[in-house]
């Protein structure tokens, strides 16, 4: 199959073909003049490596206690649905994948999946590293679920024994969150501090002991400072941020009658935490882009469950982003080009570039098609998504996973 347009790697933009082994659903050639495209398409639109989206709640475990809420196939209709190819899943499980045998159970689950699917395992009080590399989640306070440290000295124990692993973590102390716990608002019971402290904390474990870390959903303008100076100094941490911490903050979010409807964790932010996020993200100072989908029924967001369903609208928030002058190349680096590098460590095959023997994922964005999203263009059980009605200035032309062509125009 050969796919013929605006190409953007994480290096530039150019006119060119690609084409993809159906056999292997690998990308065996980048060139002019390789045939008759199967697909073309004008200048308006961008052919991007296919997004990865780092951070995702499926909610699918081997107990099914939650798959209600969605599994490894409707998670993954989402992801196509937004031009996600593929997709890391948190693991804040009722049986949450926290040794060898209940990955290996989490990931029997995955193949129903129709995109390619990365599981974190758990970190806790109680928990030891996996025999086998794979990446790891470490929650430092109370979240949804019950995989969580409930003191930050505890973290002081456990973290070590993941020596040269690659950890993402969920930044809020839990010694700080309990001091807040009775303020007013859910947005002043998880205030900056506990995030910023948070990650000094998690910074200094673990430089201490090797360990490659990402501050997941970073939502601070402190917090990222911190990342960046740690940076300076040669360490290997990383910054991930998510979509509604660029878009909505305390001012700006959705009222409806229901208080608790954009709740998250760590919360939305004041305006000039959410405008330097944006500004640092177009600078190249944030690794990845993602979603933290959380995808809870509506009832359940009314009874303040936290987190949002956001996957559906992934590749439409990029044509936002574009909008908002966030360099192309920057956009290939946060949402393809650096989790690949994380997928390719632990799959054992290349993700996140166009080139050959790289997997065959492509996500197509057609940048003159605006799109308004409405409650019946969800495909995750969650069924709703905070963008209802919200027009964007561009739409997802065609969703390509390993030679799979999803389209949508
Ligand atoms: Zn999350």
């Amino acid at each position: 199959m050969i796919i013929e347009g605006t190409l953007v790697t994480h290096e530039k933009t150019f006119h060119s073909q690609v084409q993809i082994e159906e056999k292997t659903g690998l990308i065996v050639a980048v060139g002019d003049n390789l045939g008759k495209a199967d697909f073309t398409f004008d200048n308006n639109h961008r052919i991007f490596p296919g997004f990865i989206d780092l951070h995702v709640h499926c909610r699918e475990d081997p107990s099914q206690k939650q798959s209600y809420k969605e599994d490894f196939l409707t998670a993954s209709q989402a992801a196509i649905n937004g031009g996600v190819t593929a997709m890391m899943d948190m693991p804040n499980n009722p049986k949450a994948p926290v040794s060898d045998k209940s990955y290996k159970a989490k990931k029997e689950l995955t193949h129903k999946a129709l995109i390619d699917v990365l599981l974190y395992a758990g970190i806790g009080p109680k928990t030891s590293p996996l025999s086998f590399p794979v990446p790891y989640k470490a929650y430092m306070g109370p979240s949804v679920g019950d995989l969580f440290f409930d003191k930050d000295e505890k973290i002081d124990k456990v973290i070590p024994m993941y020596k040269n692993s690659w950890i993402a973590f969920h930044c809020e102390s839990a010694d700080l969150l309990k001091e807040y716990e009775k303020e007013s608002t859910h947005e002043r019971q998880r205030p900056q501090i506990c995030e910023v402290n948070a990650i000094k904390h998690a910074i200094n474990v673990c430089k201490e002991h090797n360990i490659r870390m990402n501050v997941a959903h970073l939502s601070t303008k402190e917090g990222l400072q911190k990342v960046l100076d740690a940076k300076k100094l040669g360490q290997d941490v990383t910054a991930e941020v998510c979509q509604h911490h660029l878009y909505f903050d305390e001012e700006n979010k959705v009222e409806t009658h229901n208080p608790k409807f954009m709740q998250m964790n760590p919360p939305l932010r004041k305006g000039d935490d959410r405008a330097y996020l944006l500004e640092q993200l177009k600078l190249g100072n944030v690794d990845y882009l993602a979603t933290d989908h959380a995808p809870h029924t509506l009832e359940e967001n009314q009874e303040g469950i936290s987190g949002l369903p956001l996957l559906d609208t992934y590749g439409l928030f990029i044509t936002w982003l574009l909008e908002e002058g966030v360099p192309e190349q920057i956009i290939t680096k946060v949402c393809s080009y650096n989790p690949g590098k994380i997928f390719s460590e632990f799959k054992d095959e290349k993700f996140g570039e166009i080139e050959e023997g790289f997997v065959g994922s492509l996500t197509v964005l057609n940048l003159a098609k605006k799109h308004t999203f409405k409650r019946d263009q969800v495909k995750s059980k969650a069924g709703w998504s905070p963008f209802e009605n919200t027009t964007f200035p561009g739409s997802v032309a065609m969703t390509i996973v390993r030679g799979n062509v999803y389209g949508r125009e």
